[in-house]
């Protein structure tokens, strides 16, 4: 997520760092740097002449430069410019009081909208409401499908009406939505490839109809430059209140994030980093900030373990650790445990320094789904007591898997490995606690 500017950025501040004393031209190199820095990750280029301009004169102020530590005053300003672009505070999202509350979805075709959102009815349900997904997008002919698969996939229903002009579809969502008791209704619109009219015009009839509690506009975090077009014309045609940042784990430069407050006054509601329904974050500008200058997410984080914490799975998990019986289903638990925290690569990048020291040597998921597939092609038993696993079997699993018998190899071994540590690790508990002469 933004890792070049993220990288460019922290090295500026290190050379601050390594002068001690600065003088105004230091200020202005390191201020040269920033800017480059972030028109290079696709920041609109009067965003950046703003921020920098606003940055330079605060940073320039006579007490800033005589203090004792002004490399320190310099990192402060910027983190505080840069948590002024992002947004300054938290936008939540607001359904108001009427049930059920509307939230429209607006955005350029492939942006993530679909996908968006069913990661948006997913996490209502997880906050025990009881959201319906209307598939109003007529034009693309596969969106009514997808959102059916995705809202089979989360377990909440989807209302379609094929054929139907989507003013009514989003009226009869609503009615169905009634009829079922349903508390939030979620509106999947029509996106078109650019910006036209007449996808405009059919945005501002469902919102004239059904007047929505909240617009949100998904923006494709890789879109570049254009994006501020993009949006500008979505804020005037349709007004919308806040805009989800999706595709933020692509590798793109993501300076769309960093414009899109200061070009239209709109919040960044929600960022999404993956493709699964859980990969919806509510947005925080100054957690965001400091994350860009590598100062480690850490609320974040410890957001996560506690949420970890406090999930079932986890507390069955412990139990069948406690018992010394690791299976390999309880490996693919541990596995999808590790994906809940946002994936290995975004624990340890939100960890102060974290995002330098993983470098280019990013940890690989693609690994954990690798192991996935292998276990998947296992029967219940083998899975249940993988002792059983001779040789014949360990080549019919790496047929099934489509992998080599090493592959498969590799994968017990790695979990022997676990399941000797984890006996270790309870065994210690288990000492420490003075459980072990109770028994
Ligand atoms: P729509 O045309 O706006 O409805 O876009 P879709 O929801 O169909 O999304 C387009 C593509 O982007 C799909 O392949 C999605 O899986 C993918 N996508 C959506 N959001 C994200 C995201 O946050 N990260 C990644 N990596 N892919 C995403």
């Amino acid at each position: 997520m933004l890792e070049n500017l993220s990288n460019r950025l922290q090295g500026i501040f290190s050379g601050l760092r390594s002068k001690g004393r600065l003088t105004e031209e230091d200020i202005n190199a390191a201020m040269r740097e920033i800017r480059m820095a972030l028109l290079e990750a696709d920041v609109n280029f009067k965003v950046v002449k703003a921020f920098v301009a606003r940055t330079k004169e605060r940073c320039l102020e006579a007490d800033v430069l005589d203090s004792l530590t002004p490399a320190q005053n310099v990192i402060k300003i910027v983190l505080d410019e840069l948590t002024e672009l992002l947004g300054r505070s938290d936008a939540k999202l607001e359904l108001g009081n009427r049930i059920p509350a509307v939230i429209m979805l607006v955005g350029l075709q492939g942006s993530g909208k679909t996908t968006a959102a069913a990661k948006l009815a997913y996490r209502l349900k997880q906050q025990n409401h009881s959201p319906l997904l209307v598939a109003a997008d007529v034009y693309r002919p596969a969106a009514a499908d997808q959102l059916q698969t995705l809202g089979g996939e989360i377990g909440v229903k989807v209302y379609r009406h094929d054929g139907a002009d989507p003013v009514d579809i989003a009226r009869e969502g609503v009615q169905e939505a009634i009829d079922s008791l349903r508390d939030v209704v979620i509106i999947d619109t029509a996106g078109r490839l650019h910006v036209d009219e007449a996808m405009m015009e059919e945005a501002r009839a469902i919102k004239e109809a059904l007047q929505p509690e909240e617009i949100l506009m998904v923006v494709d975090a890789m879109t570049g430059q254009d994006v501020v077009n993009v949006v500008s014309a979505f804020a005037e045609a349709v007004d919308f209140d806040g805009v989800i940042m999706s595709k933020m784990d692509g590798d793109a430069r993501g300076g769309g994030a960093l414009s899109v407050r200061e070009v239209t006054g709109k919040p960044i509601k929600f960022i999404s980093s993956g493709e699964k329904p859980d990969s919806l974050e509510e947005f925080h500008p100054d957690r965001m900030a400091k994350r860009i200058l590598g100062m480690g997410d850490m609320v974040s984080l410890i957001e996560n373990a506690v949420r970890l914490q406090q999930e079932q799975e986890e507390a069955e998990e412990a139990e069948a650790m406690a018992a010394g019986n690791l299976t390999l289903d309880d490996f693919i638990t541990m596995n999808r445990q590790i994906r809940k925290m946002g994936g290995i690569s975004k624990f340890i990048s939100a960890l102060p320094g974290g995002d330098k020291a993983l470098g280019s040597g990013q940890v690989d998921e693609g690994a954990l789904d690798a192991m996935e597939v292998i276990i998947n092609s296992m029967t219940k038993e083998e899975r249940a007591r993988p002792e059983v696993l001779n040789g014949s079997r360990r080549s019919r699993i790496a047929r099934g898997a489509g992998v080599s018998v090493t592959e498969v190899n590799q994968l017990i071994k790695k979990f022997n490995e676990t399941k000797k540590m984890v006996k270790k690790m309870t065994a210690g508990m288990e000492q420490q606690m003075g459980r072990k002469g109770k028994k």
